[in-house]
């Protein structure tokens, strides 16, 4: 019985080594000093121990018991342990290393100049409407007064796109699109991409803004001087109260009519410099009364209604506000340049 004894005790402790895995000590403790286990079994079956060696037996089942139980409360410390070192170590933060900083961005200057603009035309009681990059030869053209063999039609200055849709050449398309489905009297500025095929360059990129505006009314209500005043004041705004402002006679197919705005040369105010060719004057913008054509295209009775309408590049007013000399930095996105523009400092 006592052989019995030490070969369970030793083939426990043998299976409870360090490395036992949850099971096999459950398993262990089950067989063992389960109920129904090998040291239960023992002691079921005292009777047949031989009175004088009852006693020694009793306590060396006690003795093992009690060992087992220790070993296996030990190993279940060592277990719980491991565990929570292995999570902490996984979980390792150092509360005393410096935070990642996160670069905060900012606005791209051209944008910066285009929400400004927008913000002075929105206080004149201009409204902002977004109209399609893809067109149709009609609103990009025939409805503008463009005739059939106009030059700007032809393939080397204009992107035709499949199913006779083109990109739009300039944001006029905007005029066409609101006065379709609108009535006057309408103030309408229309913000958007551009695209002709020209080579980048510093004066130049296939891909720019402008901004259209127009304003339309009954005869009479809006007139040439409208044009003035509200050009004048929004230029004033943009570039400063002191800007001179001067308007050209010139031509556009849908305006009649025509005229080029200039503002006083921003680097010589007027005295004439290499950059305004000693002229003191910088073109800006065009403008005109909105040709008749143009208003019948779009259902209007010309007699019934007027009004005027400008377009100007946002690239090339920003180039200018900023004292900016080669289109091409605002199309490479070289930080070391964008960064002299953080938010709010190209608007004001
Ligand atoms: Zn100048």
């Amino acid at each position: 019985m006592k052989e019995q004894l030490e070969q369970i005790r030793a083939q426990a402790l043998q299976e409870l080594s360090n490395g036992a895995s949850e099971e096999q000590i459950e398993a262990v403790r089950v067989r063992v000093l389960g109920r129904s286990g090998e040291l239960t079994e023992i002691m079921r079956r005292m009777p047949e121990v031989p009175r004088d060696q009852r006693p020694a037996v009793g306590r060396m089942v006690n003795e093992i018991k009690q060992e087992l139980e220790e070993r296996i409360a030990r190993l279940g410390e060592q277990q719980k342990r491991a565990a929570m070192e292995r999570s902490l170590a996984e979980a390792r933060i150092d509360v005393t290393l410096p935070g990642l900083s996160v670069p905060r961005g900012w606005l791209h200057p051209v944008t910066q100049s285009r929400e400004r603009m927008l913000d002075i035309l929105e206080s004149m009681g201009f409204e902002v409407v977004e109209t399609p990059e893809v067109e149709d030869d009609f609103h990009n053209f025939g409805a503008l007064n463009f005739p059939p063999d106009h030059p700007a039609r032809e393939m080397q200055d204009t992107f035709f796109l499949a199913g006779g849709l083109l990109l739009r050449t300039h944001t006029s398309n905007g005029q066409i699109r609101v006065m379709e489905r609108r009535k006057p009297p309408l103030a309408i500025v229309c913000p958007g991409n551009c695209y002709r095929p020209d080579e980048l360059s510093v004066r130049a990129s296939p891909m720019f803004s402008q901004i259209e505006g127009f304003m339309v009314d009954r005869a009479g209500i809006i007139t040439m001087a409208h044009l003035k005043g509200v050009l004048t004041e929004f230029l004033r705004a943009f570039y400063g109260a002191d800007s001179g402002v001067r308007f050209r006679a010139s031509f556009f197919p849908f305006t009649e009519p025509s005229t080029e705005v200039d503002i006083s040369c921003l680097l010589c105010h007027g005295a004439g410099c290499r950059v305004c060719k000693h002229s003191g004057w910088t073109e800006i913008l065009g403008a005109g009364m909105i040709h008749p054509n143009v208003l019948r295209a779009v259902g209007y009775d010309p007699a019934e209604f007027q009004g005027f309408a400008f377009g100007m590049g946002v690239e090339r007013t920003s180039l200018l506000k900023l004292g900016v000399d080669d289109m091409r930095l605002f199309f490479e996105n070289d930080l070391r340049f964008l960064r002299q523009f953080r938010s709010g400092e190209a608007a004001i």
